[in-house]
């Protein structure tokens, strides 16, 4: 089953809730506008929050973090390196014309390769920089929760504070198309897509991706040699030919 996932707020931005697990664990990811619709459909789950997690610290993902965090007191969790976007949530409504609480210290910092468990979700944190410097990439089980790196048919935008095409391109590459073609991507915006269709139609990509040898599936090219390297496709082992680190 998937997450549930509520549209929010001027951005239309994708707040996503996770459960009630087989313990009553609930997750929140990016609550970033209509609290008390996110606090409602919270409580109906009829489970417990146990933490709030975000993907990045723009406005439009962490708006209702102060009043979720006041009703539930759940831990926040986020990237360290997005500090001072959080710190700025309330000057970053302004500039927009919103009224924006200022959300609470986060509780616990994300660093990559974290493997972070609730109840029976469990995730592991890959740091996605580039939207912003602090994005990252909540992986689970054939799932994704990958912020506004990626979305379907685009990427996020790079001219806000602290972003760079360079480096969010390069994350992409790295940190979510190595995942398996089958994974399904849950973006800050718009529909859920998946590894598979944005390697093979997402524009943006397009010239960053080598065909796998035997199958031609689309493939990230191994940036840092490819020891244990394969194609999440069908399996061919070294896609690329390129490698002696058997
Ligand atoms: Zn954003
Ligand atoms: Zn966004």
């Amino acid at each position: 089953m998937g997450p549930n996932c509520l549209t929010v707020g001027a951005f239309q931005s994708n707040c996503y809730v996770l459960g009630p697990g087989s313990d009553g664990t609930v997750l929140v990811i990016d609550p970033g506008a209509e609290a008390e619709r996110i606090r409602d459909f919270i409580i109906e789950t009829g489970g417990t929050l146990a933490a709030i997690l975000l993907t990045h610290a723009h406005l439009d993902h962490v708006g209702a973090v102060a009043m979720i965090k006041r009703q539930f007191d759940a831990p926040i969790y986020l990237h360290p390196s997005d500090l001072p976007l959080y710190n700025s949530a309330a000057a970053q409504g302004v500039a927009f014309g919103l009224v924006v609480e200022p959300p609470p210290p986060p509780d616990i910092e994300f660093s990559h390769g974290d493997i972070v468990n609730f109840g029976p979700f469990e995730f592991e944190v890959r740091h996605t920089p580039g939207h912003s410097p602090g994005s990252v990439t909540l992986v689970a089980e054939r799932s994704a929760f990958v912020g506004d790196c990626i979305f379907s048919g685009s990427i996020g935008r790079t001219d806000l504070e602290g972003g760079d095409t360079e480096t969010l391109l390069a994350a992409i590459v790295r940190e979510i198309l190595s995942l398996p073609m089958q994974t399904k991507l849950f973006t800050g915006h718009g529909p859920a897509t998946t590894v598979a269709a944005e390697a093979a139609t997402n524009p943006f990509l397009a010239g960053l991706l080598e065909p796998c040898q035997r199958c031609g599936a689309p493939l990230a090219p191994r940036l840092a040699g490819c020891k244990g390297g394969h194609c999440a496709h069908c399996d061919h082992p070294y896609p690329h030919g390129d490698c002696s680190d058997v």
